[in-house]
């Protein structure tokens, strides 16, 4: 037993401890699962933002190339000089915006005006294009001859990493022949454009996109870019968090708290990306149903540990009983061989030496001998029979008989015995024969055991009755003692190969622990059974049940 509790101890600190703490250390992880699946679905739509903000970044340096592709063709017709004193009407009615342009000393020389538009715009501008103030702005300079996209848009930033610097229009497109100004005028952002080809001596040809322009090409921009999703609803949010354009038309939110955001950069200052959950609720129930998932599954794991644990621990337990049981078993027999030797040795010895002269004596002890040779016979047959039917190699020569007499015969040999050791012996059978498939030897083999346990575990009270009936199909035949009875817990253990009841250890009655071992398996072979039931009023009944001849299928 202390062997049992050392696995147990060993199985609960080498297995299931740990076990425990993984599963805890799994559980949190599963509580996480929340922000996890957050994580993992907010760098997912980042790359989707961030990459749409390039995109844009890059239509508007595509408008501004397009621009200036447009002046370096009027350029190929005309004279700088001309062209910058009719720059508007060169450009055509269809250009949105306001034309302009400055001359390399950095006097404006020629605006369109046409609409209301325009002359706000030379209201607002006039001195910043003509270099006389400065004025905050975010410039992308660029060159026609390497043309580049802006680099990649930073990642979601609430406080914006665009920054404006404060200069002069000729400060700001010194440096290159091309790029985009914006700047807010006005709190509205307004796009210049600008390009200064080599060809048309160092004016700067220009062109002013109105917020209005600006919002109306970011839409075009973003219906021909934004990518559909299924989960997500993208949006442009202006300078003022308010979206210029949505994917999913009547889709509104808390504008201020996209899920993720990406800023588009200097071509469209303080202008983002942003997107927002559909269904934000679905990631709370998918995270649910993973920690579920996964406290199931760890719950099941440590249920499979300890239950391979108990039945481990249980095996051990089992294998050490029967360990002992075999130990005990191998001193019973030694036992039971030597006891009936040393008395059969004894009176021999005696009868030999004729010293014995009272012939009444001399048969008492013949009949002593031929007794405890009979003893020895049964515990070597039990002993050999239980081997063989262990190994199945046990066989019957089963026949049609009648067991009537089997059983009678039996009953008289061993009843002469027992009324000499003193007991009150009774026999009661129908009187009708007991047709039946069986081995007479077998049968009988089990009656000599059930009536020599009656025998040894008889107690005070001598008393032993056989009873045999028909009843249904069955022969059942009973054997009653008024003995020590089998202890409660232990009724079915009886059969076990090996086991003895503590109380017949304690109360010295030698035995081997196979005896209704043999004539249980007997009993089954032959298609019945052998039961035990506790007697009223104190001692035993084993019943050996056997099916009727004709009655039943025999084996
Ligand atoms: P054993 O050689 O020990 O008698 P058995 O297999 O014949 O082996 O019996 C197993 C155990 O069942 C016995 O050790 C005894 O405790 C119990 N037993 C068997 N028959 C009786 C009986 N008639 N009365 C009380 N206990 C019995």
């Amino acid at each position: 037993m202390r062997r049992v509790r050392r696995i147990a101890v060993i199985f609960l600190v080498a297995v299931f401890l740990p076990s425990l703490v993984l599963g805890f250390l799994a559980l949190r992880t599963a509580g996480e699962q929340r922000v996890i699946l957050e994580r993992q679905a907010a760098e997912l739509y980042q790359k989707d933002a961030g990459q749409l903000a390039s995109r844009l970044a890059d239509a508007v340096l595509g408008r501004q190339r397009e621009f200036a592709d447009r002046v370096r063709v009027l350029l190929s017709t005309m004279k700088p000089l001309r062209l910058a004193g009719d720059f508007g009407a060169a450009l055509g009615p269809h250009e949105p915006g306001t034309a302009f342009v400055v001359a390399s000393n950095g006097a404006l020389v020629a605006t369109q005006v046409r609409t209301r538009e325009d002359s706000r715009f030379l209201r607002e501008n006039e001195a910043f294009l003509s270099n006389r103030t400065s004025a905050e702005l975010f410039p992308t300079p660029q060159n026609p001859a390497n043309y580049r996209s802006l680099p990649k848009p930073l990642a979601d930033a609430r406080i914006s990493r665009v920054g404006p610097q404060t200069s002069h229009f000729q400060t700001a497109t010194s440096g290159a022949s091309d790029g985009v100004l914006a700047r807010f005028s006005q709190n509205e952002l307004l796009l210049i454009l600008w390009t200064r080809p080599p060809e048309a001596d160092g004016y700067v040809f220009g062109l002013a996109l109105p917020a209005k322009t600006v919002r109306a090409f970011v839409r075009k921009a973003f219906n021909a870019l934004a990518p559909r999703s299924r989960n997500a609803c993208i949006a442009i949010l202006d300078e003022n968090e308010n979206p210029v354009t949505i994917s999913e038309l009547g889709f509104t939110a808390d504008w201020k708290r996209p899920f993720v955001a990406s800023e588009i950069g200097e071509t469209l200052p303080h202008w983002r990306v942003a997107l927002y959950l559909l269904h934000p609720d679905q990631l709370v129930r998918s995270a649910r149903l993973v920690t579920l998932t996964l406290v199931l599954l760890i719950a099941l794991a440590l249920a499979a540990i300890l239950a391979g644990g108990c039945f481990v621990a249980l095996d051990a337990r089992r294998q050490l009983a029967l360990a002992q049981k075999k130990t005990d078993f191998v001193s019973n027999v030694s036992h039971e061989l030597k006891t009936p030797l040393t008395s059969i040795r004894m009176f021999a010895e005696l009868l030999e030496q004729d010293r014995v002269a009272d012939p009444e004596k001399r048969t008492r002890y013949l009949r002593i001998i031929a007794l405890e040779s009979e003893r020895l016979t049964r515990l070597i047959n039990n002993v050999l029979d239980f081997a063989r039917t262990d190994k199945k190699h046990k066989l019957y020569r089963k026949a049609a008989i009648d067991l009537h007499p089997v059983l009678e015969r039996v009953w008289e040999a061993h009843s002469i015995h027992l009324r000499e050791a003193g007991f009150t012996c009774e026999w009661i059978a129908d009187d009708t024969p007991y047709p039946a498939m069986a081995d007479a030897d077998a049968i009988g083999q089990v009656l000599v055991n059930l009536l020599s346990n009656a025998e040894k575990y008889a107690g005070e009270r001598c008393e032993i009755s056989l009873r045999a009936r028909r009843e249904g199909g069955s022969i059942h035949v009973e054997v009653l003692d008024r003995g020590i009875g089998v202890p409660e817990g232990d009724e079915r253990r009886i059969f076990e190969a090996f086991h003895r009841s503590n109380d017949s250890l304690a109360s010295n009655v030698q035995g081997s622990g196979l005896g209704l071992t043999l004539a249980q398996r007997i009993a089954r072979d032959h298609g019945g059974s052998l039961e035990y039931r506790k007697r009223d009023g104190g001692g035993s009944i084993f019943t050996l049940r056997l099916p009727l001849a004709g009655t039943e299928d025999n084996i």
